[in-house]
């Protein structure tokens, strides 16, 4: 397995993280109740602001973005929730929704699927719900659901919306100001190319508020309680601070890209991979996303094989020419592969790993 300069791991998270931010992750520590920790801090707030699309304050702790994703069902308010699913961490949405003794119900549609918000309205108007749960880009399938207009929907019923962006969010586009969104939550190793160990959230002004009803919002992840040391600068436990180091770096690059370009060099990535995957299916089956084409995630595809190929063996040859793609995600594992083509990866990155792809597949 080589690894030689940027460009060889287009696993779906992590992501492939450039040296520069690896390096400035090995700087000294600082305490965090500080100046200096205030205003580091406050710079991180200004760059999340941008890629978030926010004036809102976004909270940061160290957990994986599951975390974030517990956090978001805890302090949502009293009531019944609706969970979409359409994959296998939308799944893991609903499934942390009956853990934390939630009413749940689930509307499920077929993996590589999205919600149709006309058929997400007639479910809302069947039943009360307080929330609905959602994946902006469904990882497992590389499906992007209308975040925008299925918040409106579920706003329209009464209903908050709690969104998993965590392969969305800096990879396409997202306004939580703009779109009046209630909660959107991601971690630090998918379309924002750190290290895993980072769950960053943004929830309204409104969310805070109606939080104060929910009864068991624990402590580690109470966004009242996190939105009070927010304002300060401050955190509540001690943060990650090699991590929020590495940030800080990323976020300067980002915002120095400029947030719509880089959704635009992501969408530019799912193009190419379309295009050479136009080019493989000529005389043989499978080489087709399972998202249809009007719903696939500019930061992931989720590949179907050939029937002569098997999941594993496939990814293992293509590790064989110096390129990690990702493996199928649960019951499409046999069946499919991952490209991540998200973070900091471009069409000229993400051409030497089609390359490794197809000359993996050579009978
Ligand atoms: C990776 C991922 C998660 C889970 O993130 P962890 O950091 O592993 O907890 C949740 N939702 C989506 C859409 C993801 O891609």
């Amino acid at each position: 397995m080589r690894h030689t300069g940027f460009g060889t791991f287009f696993v779906p998270g992590p992501t492939e993280v450039r040296r520069v931010v690896l390096e400035a992750m090995t700087k000294p520590m600082i305490p965090h109740r500080s100046e200096e920790f205030e205003a580091l801090f406050t710079r991180l707030q200004s760059g999340l602001g941008t890629v978030f699309g926010t004036q809102r304050p976004a909270y940061i702790v160290a957990a994986s973005a599951t975390g974030f994703m517990e956090s978001a069902v805890r302090c949502a308010p009293p009531g019944r929730i609706l969970c979409l699913v359409n994959g296998a961490f939308s799944e893991r949405f609903a499934r942390i929704a009956e853990a934390c003794g939630r009413e749940v119900d689930r509307f499920e549609v077929s993996w590589g699927k999205t919600h149709d918000p006309e058929t997400l309205d007639d479910h809302l108007s069947r039943r009360e719900y307080r929330a609905i749960t959602v994946a902006h880009s469904e990882t497992s399938t590389g499906a992007l659901n209308p975040v925008r207009t299925i918040s409106d929907v579920a706003h329209e019923r009464g209903a908050l919306c709690l969104i998993d962006s965590v392969s969305g969010l800096g990879g396409t586009e997202l306004r939580f100001d703009d779109w009046r969104l209630d909660y959107v939550l991601t971690g630090s190793q998918k379309a924002l190319a750190l290290p895993p160990g980072l769950a960053i959230a943004v929830a309204s002004e409104e969310f805070v508020r109606l939080a104060g009803q929910a009864p068991a919002r624990g402590v580690y992840f109470d966004i009242v309680e996190l939105e009070k040391y927010v304002r300060d600068g401050q955190v509540p436990s001690t943060p990650p601070i090699s991590l929020l180091y590495g940030l800080e770096v990323q976020l300067e690059a980002m915002t120095a890209e400029g947030i719509a370009n880089r959704w635009r060099r992501h969408a530019d990535m799912a193009s190419a991979t379309q295009a050479w995957l136009a080019r493989m299916r000529a005389g043989e089956d499978g080489w087709q996303t399972i998202a249809p084409l009007d719903a696939q995630s500019p930061t992931v595809s989720t590949i179907r094989l050939p029937s002569r190929l098997v999941g594993d063996a496939f990814v293992s040859a293509v590790a064989a020419n110096g390129i990690r793609v990702g493996a199928g995600y649960g019951k499409l594992r046999d069946t499919t592969f991952r490209i991540g083509h998200m973070g900091d990866h471009t069409v000229s990155t993400l051409a030497r790993c089609l390359d490794a792809c197809e000359r993996a597949a050579v009978p």
